[in-house]
């Protein structure tokens, strides 16, 4: 007869499949609350950040989803530069307008004379669930535009252009793609005039959720998918299937998905070969400037270099930036 504790041990085994992703998440949104309540909310966020990254890194060693996707793919510093580059720079101007009163005072001033319709009387918590509604249908059309529009797919290519899935790919997006799904998320809340704190929010949860859609941990999600943007479902997204991949385009939430149609999540394993049919640049520098050369967005949507007619037959080609087969 097997003793309790070798009993309980058993259950927990099976239950912590279904327990990680809401354990993470609000260890997440709880770190964030406690960093805001502090007297440098940038600098402990950062720090939480960072904890919560950690702990889901190790995560991933301890239980993963994909083994094979714990190997070394080399992207990893390209994926760090990435994250620095996008997140850090959006950091430092709101640490430069934090750290100017008087220029933090006028955007305050100038969102306040703008606010209309926007309930600042409501409950935090109750503006940050609206808000986060309002913001995710700007995310859902710009993440659409994304992948159904090639002047944006050049961009949006680079973070789809991974082998495997990991809490670090979370940071791995080009800036002009980030820049424009900030305009198309944020702009409806500046234009609803939102208080600066509901921004802070919407951008935590946006920061915790992503680092766990991409993260490589065996989960059990259930009926999450129906309200959440999951692991399971972002897999999905990632799929070399455009008939999968062109799906869950929610970043937090998935109701907009649910709306028009392009929630996908079917009974079976999502597929653990992932990718694009294109080619992107192996190296950061190169994969900045592809989307904005011709050659580079040939080679990025998968089509055969245009040969040059002065170029002696045989002789190899030039100017084409250094590619990694997807
Ligand atoms: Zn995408
Ligand atoms: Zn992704």
């Amino acid at each position: 007869m097997r003793s309790p504790v070798h009993e309980a041990r058993r259950w927990l085994r099976g239950m912590l499949p279904w327990l990680m992703w809401p354990m993470l998440y609000c260890a997440g949104l709880l770190g964030a609350g406690a960093a805001f309540a502090s007297h440098a909310p940038l600098l402990w966020f950062n720090a939480m950040y960072l904890s919560l990254a950690l702990v889901i890194a190790a995560c991933e060693r301890w239980m993963p989803h994909e083994p094979r996707w714990l190997r070394d793919d080399g992207e990893t510093p390209c994926n760090l530069a990435h994250t620095l580059l996008t997140k850090g720079s959006a950091q430092v101007a709101a640490a430069l307008v934090a750290s100017a009163p008087l220029a933090a005072a006028t955007a305050v001033a100038a969102v306040h004379a703008a606010s209309g319709p926007w309930p600042a009387h409501w409950p935090l918590p109750a503006q940050a669930v609206l808000a986060l509604l309002v913001a995710e249908l700007g995310l859902y059309i710009a993440h659409r535009s994304a992948h159904q529009w090639p002047l944006l797919w050049r961009f949006h290519a680079l973070h789809h252009s991974v082998r495997r899935l990991w809490v670090l790919n979370t940071g791995r997006f080009h800036f002009v793609d980030s820049a424009f799904k900030a305009l198309l998320g944020q702009l409806p809340l500046y234009l609803l005039g939102a208080p600066l704190a509901v921004f802070m929010w919407v951008g935590a949860v946006t920061a915790v959720t992503g680092l766990l859609t991409h993260c490589n941990i065996e989960m059990r999600t259930g009926w999450l998918d129906r309200v959440f943007s999951t692991p399971a479902l972002h897999r999905w997204h990632h799929s070399k299937v455009l008939a999968e991949g062109n799906r869950n385009y929610g970043e937090n939430l998935v109701l907009w998905d649910r709306l028009f149609g392009t929630w996908y999540n079917p009974p079976r394993r999502p597929p653990a070969d992932i990718g694009i049919d294109g080619r992107v640049a192996s190296r950061f520098l190169a994969q900045l400037v592809q989307p904005f050369t011709a050659s580079g967005v040939r080679q990025i949507m998968g089509m055969p270099a245009v040969r040059r007619h002065n170029r002696p037959s045989g002789a190899p080609e030039t100017g084409e930036p250094p590619v990694r087969k997807t």
